[in-house]
């Protein structure tokens, strides 16, 4: 094992870290996570802090399970590796049937990758070779929302709506039509309303009908959106969507790789807003992390050409799709929710966890709190009057300069970000109760009354 000081210097000469400043960590200390425990981190000075984004929306269970480390080993010792070309291993086939079982309506085939980029993938992949077996070749594009983020490989890149992103790689073919994101406190029809206008879902069928109906393939949505700041669909906007894909004949694709497996209190997030999604990808919680796995949920529907023909196969695969050991964690990860309530845990405590945030709302600088679930954006204004927009540099100066590091020195590990406006976005594991609320809420209110006072400085 490396000391503390060599791991340092280790990690600036070889690692290469994800959306990393390799040049700003050539300069200052690289954070190393040594262990966790529950819903707490530890780094290499042995500081904790409270895992304030369960790592990335993924440690629903929090971290240090042992079952979860008995079930991976146990299934390495018989077997660690076999591929689901054309095989099928026990892991595998046990957490298909019971994701079946828990997945709503008529959703009962999976299709396993690794992780939430992979998933995406598959699902347009899969929407387009349905289309092209029933005989609809035409139907190729996809529509997604503004601001959404549904993965950076290539083709997943293509259908996120992040400019800052995704324009270093242009041109991305083929890219996914962009539509309105459901964001009432900024939009221009309905901020000044009490209620939304639903503009944003008639948004959807605009561009379908912009692109030619017989063009469309399927329409990738959030349950919540993550990306821009935790965007909570209005009342009746899964319905609105639903509509306008039945009556155009596209896929309705719920991309669940956040809010799946209890985020929003449920096992999916389309439960929570009552919604039948065609497709539903996943990822992250699936094995709270312990291993990668990530995959699609389908219905016979789409499978049907593929059931029926024999000279037809999902013309895809990955080498470590459904791979035993994150199969294993995965179904000992569900017994884990079961066990402890999770779901319940969410559903008791969503209200304090609103609670424990709510003072923040006095604070100049909080222009609103937006969420579900265990999952919580604030964002940020120069100006809660008139609800100003931040400038780019003031803004990076406002969280790279003063917000993140002073939630990292007083022990909450979040995301401050700036993809769209300034927004820290929150989804602790799924296990936290009132101590880690108060936490939290009282570590934001320290630092965002110093950022307020910096505003007015
Ligand atoms: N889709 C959504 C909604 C996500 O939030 C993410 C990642 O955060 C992805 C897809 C991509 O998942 P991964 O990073 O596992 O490739």
């Amino acid at each position: 094992m490396l000391e503390t000081t060599e791991l340092q210097i280790a990690a600036k000469r070889s690692l290469w870290g994800h959306f990393s400043r390799l040049s700003v960590q050539q300069r200052t200390e690289i954070p190393i996570i040594t262990r966790g425990e529950g819903a707490w981190i530890y780094d290499q000075h042995g500081k904790r802090y409270l895992d304030g984004l369960s790592g990335l929306f993924v440690v629903q269970v929090g971290h240090g399970r042992p079952e979860l480390a008995e079930a991976m080993a146990k299934q390495s010792n018989s077997l660690a590796y076999f591929p689901l070309w054309t095989f099928g291993h026990e892991p595998a086939i046990e957490l298909a049937d019971r994701l079946a079982k828990l997945a709503p309506g008529d959703l009962n085939r999976v299709f396993f990758t690794t992780g939430g980029s992979e998933a995406v993938e598959s699902a347009w992949k899969l929407a387009v070779q349905y289309f092209r077996a029933i005989g609809q070749p035409g139907r190729h594009k996809v529509i997604s929302r503004n601001l959404a983020y549904h993965g950076t490989t290539m083709g997943a890149l293509a259908i996120t709506g992040l400019p800052s992103i995704k324009n270093v790689f242009d041109p991305i073919l083929p890219p996914a039509i962009k539509a309105a994101t459901p964001y009432q406190y900024r939009c221009r029809d309905c901020a000044h309303l009490d209620r939304c206008t639903l503009r944003c879902a008639d948004d959807i069928e605009d561009r379908i009908l912009m692109e030619g109906p017989e063009s469309v393939a399927a329409v990738f949505l959030e349950p919540m959106q993550n990306a821009g700041g935790g965007f909570v669909p209005p009342p009746g906007y899964f319905e609105r969507a639903r509509e306008i894909c039945d009556q155009y004949g596209v896929l309705l694709i719920s991309d669940e790789v956040i809010c799946a497996f209890g985020r929003l209190g449920e096992w999916f997030g389309s439960q929570r807003y009552d919604y039948q999604p065609d497709m539903i990808t996943f990822a992250k919680g699936v094995t709270s992390g312990y291993a990668p796995l990530g995959g699609v949920i389908v219905s016979d529907r789409i499978a049907g050409p593929f059931l029926e023909n024999d000279d037809t196969s999902f013309m895809h695969g990955l080498t470590f799709g459904g791979h035993p050991v994150a199969c294993a964690v995965a179904l000992a990860n569900l017994d884990l929710f079961d066990k402890l309530d999770v779901l319940e845990n969410v559903r008791t405590n969503m209200a304090t966890f609103d609670a424990a945030l709510a003072p923040l709302n006095d604070l100049p600088i909080v222009g609103e709190i937006r969420g579900d679930g265990f999952f919580r954006a604030i964002e940020l204004t120069p100006d809660k009057s008139t609800k100003a927009l931040f400038d780019d540099a003031e803004g990076k100066r406002l969280l790279a300069g003063l917000v993140s590091p002073r939630m990292w020195e007083l022990g909450l590990y979040c995301r401050a970000d700036d993809r769209g406006e300034p927004v820290i976005t929150l989804a602790p594991p799924l296990i936290c109760g009132p101590e880690e609320f108060d936490f939290i809420g009282n570590v934001l209110h320290t630092v965002l009354t110093e950022a307020s006072a910096s505003l007015r400085g």
